[in-house]
């Protein structure tokens, strides 16, 4: 059973397209949470913890091209996390899974960390943690912390480029390197029976064509698969861009053509639902 609970509160059941309101947690622990157990937790950190483009993105250093938080109507959501996780402390034994989600990159001034130990996930080691971070504020101390407060765990990286260029044409920093150093870094210091690594790409006509590179990436980065998502177009200026009918057979050539490279060199590439088929 998926719950998901939004930034200022707003708990949903169910998958996106087809969940159902709970009402607002600050104002009554829903019965589901209360009285449920096997648990799935997503949790929606709030729009403005990101590294890339920082707590205003429409001024100064931008977000990245892709993100919604380039927009002009960008506006900053509501941040209750910390009462949220104290009220969820009391619950943490129905949870099975914890994914900490949300359009925001984790690890920005530790704010993950801090919901683990609001949480005392520590006393909890059967828990899997579950994240997407875009690797960059993912140095060595933060993997040595991560390590020492969970101990199952599922972390995609969103590099979503294959060489530096696309990198900074799609981030809007030249940071590929420090990216892919420190998801290395985290994927060789983990212990992988307990640690799941995913390189994690949104794919569109920008890194299309670096497809191969990614597959090298994640074998040469120790990540268990790479998983291939078309982009959503988060706004129409995108739309040439993104997956749509003109394209899609580029995205089905593509595909064909890094299946059988994978093969050869012993990678798994997960395609998700929408990639063309
Ligand atoms: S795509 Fe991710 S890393 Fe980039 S600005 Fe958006 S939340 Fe931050």
């Amino acid at each position: 059973m998926k719950i998901t609970i939004s930034s200022n509160g707003d708990a949903r059941i169910g998958d996106l397209g087809k969940s159902k309101k709970l009402g607002n947690l600050l104002v009554a622990v829903p019965d589901k949470i209360q009285s449920g157990s096997g648990l799935h937790l997503e949790l929606e950190l709030p729009n403005f913890h990101c590294n890339i483009g920082g707590e205003n993105p429409t001024q100064g250093q931008l977000a990245c091209l892709m993100c919604p938080r380039s927009r002009s109507d960008f506006v900053a959501e509501m941040d209750r996390i910390d009462q949220i996780c104290d009220l969820l402390a009391n619950y943490v034994g129905q949870i099975d899974q914890l994914h900490i989600a949300g359009l925001a990159e984790p690890f920005w001034k530790d704010r993950i960390g801090e919901v683990i130990g609001r949480l005392h996930i520590e006393n909890h080691p059967a828990i899997k943690v579950g994240t997407t971070t875009n690797a960059l504020l993912l140095d060595s101390a933060a993997c040595d912390r991560w390590f020492s407060s969970v101990q199952r765990s599922e972390v995609r990286f969103s590099i979503d480029a294959g060489t530096p260029d696309t990198y900074l044409k799609i981030r809007r920093i030249p940071e590929f390197e420090l990216a892919v150093g420190n998801m290395n870094r985290f994927c060789r210091k983990r212990d992988s029976d307990r640690h799941t690594a995913i390189l994690s790409n949104n794919i569109n006509l920008l890194n299309l064509s670096e497809l191969h590179q990614m597959v090298e990436m994640a074998k040469n980065n120790f990540c268990h698969y790479l998983s291939l998502v078309p982009t959503s177009p988060t706004d129409p200026s995108l739309l040439n861009i993104c997956l749509n009918r003109d394209n899609q057979q580029q995205f089905m050539e593509a595909a064909q053509s890094t299946r059988e490279f994978a093969g050869q060199i012993g990678v798994e590439v997960v395609f998700g639902a929408t990639w063309p088929r």
